[in-house]
């Protein structure tokens, strides 16, 4: 079986390739190493079973593959904003062109969706059907947006060429191999504390938020993968923390002595998002297990070798 993992670089992509090449398959990873890195790669890189390509999916590319798990694209608000433009074109163009790909060679094609796509959401928690409340003018568009017509895209392959086609609505994920400077919360928060200075925390902290660890996101990305119909499904973990508490946790887990700051909140944050997994518990058998305080062992113990 030969996997196409795009943005396999980056933080969910690198740990999806290392337990494909556990798995004994074979794997080609597409990368422009904009925001990933080839350290995120260190394990596998001369495994005979693995093949890197750096190349800009907004290019299209010929590879004859079995299943296509499509990754690519800057997750961080502060990555993907600095280049919105680029941003908007890595959904569509990268989305086409691998959609395209799929069709010619009939392989299995998963796109990675966000929970952006609910934008600040006004039901919850949100279910696959709700069709959110987002901002499609603001800073935050180009991702949005681009989740969004991306989706639209894998729609119409699914029914114009009867394209199978799964879509994950992934919601916010950590744990290690994620990038110690792409600005979100965990990372953030972790690398302050591990720095020694105080906790930035936006807002007044009472904003929710619900964090999967990456163990339990790989196990249902591989569930979907494996699921015999087209489907689109929320992953995420239902356990809501307001950031206050996130703070708290990574600072007894470092350093006690140490104490936060707040600072407004940027544009279009949502104030809570929480997922309704009931299609994925029904559908995929799949409900995320891995304890907030476990994973934020796990992930304190990876930044340490690259925070200075
Ligand atoms: P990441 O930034 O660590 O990885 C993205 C990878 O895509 C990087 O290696 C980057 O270099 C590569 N890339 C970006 N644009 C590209 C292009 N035009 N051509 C080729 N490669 C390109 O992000 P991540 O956290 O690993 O996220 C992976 C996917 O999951 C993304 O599609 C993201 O939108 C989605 N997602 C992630 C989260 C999360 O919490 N991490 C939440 C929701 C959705």
């Amino acid at each position: 079986m030969l996997n196409l993992v795009t943005g396999g670089a980056g933080f969910i992509g690198s740990n999806l390739i290392n337990r494909l090449i556990n798995k004994g398959e074979d794997v080609i990873c597409i990368d422009n190493l904009s925001t990933g890195k080839l350290r995120n790669l260190n394990e596998i890189f001369n495994n005979s079973k693995f093949t890197f390509i750096e190349h800009d999916l907004i290019n299209p590319i010929d590879l004859e593959i079995d299943k296509i798990w499509h990754l690519a694209c800057p997750a961080s608000p502060e990555k993907y904003q600095e280049d919105p433009i680029k941003t908007s074109k890595t959904c569509f163009l990268g989305t086409m062109n691998m959609l395209e790909l799929a069709n010619n060679y009939d392989a299995k094609f998963l796109f990675a969706s966000s929970s952006e796509v609910y934008g600040d959401p006004k039901e919850y928690p949100q279910k696959e059907k709700y069709l959110g409340a987002a901002n499609f003018i603001g800073k935050r568009s180009c991702y949005t947006e681009g989740k969004r017509i991306a989706e639209s895209l894998c729609f119409d392959f699914h029914r114009k060429y009867n394209l199978e086609i799964k879509i994950a609505r992934i919601f916010n994920t950590y744990g290690p191999k994620m990038n110690e400077d792409d600005g979100r919360l965990i990372s953030n928060l972790i690398k302050q504390a591990l720095q020694n200075k105080k906790l930035t925390i936006y807002g007044d902290g009472s904003q929710t938020r619900s964090f999967c660890y990456i163990d339990d996101l790989i196990e249902g990305l591989f569930k979907l993968m494996e699921f015999k119909e087209t489907l689109l499904v929320n992953l995420g973990s239902v356990k809501e923390y307001q950031v206050q508490d996130i703070a708290n946790f990574v600072i007894n887990l470092i350093n006690s002595d140490l104490n936060y700051i707040n600072l407004p909140l940027p544009e279009d944050d949502p104030k809570r998002r929480n997922p309704d997994i009931n299609l994925a518990i029904s559908k995929l058998g799949w409900n995320p297990s891995i304890d907030i305080l476990e994973g934020l062992k796990n992930s304190i113990c990876y930044l340490k070798d690259f925070v200075n």
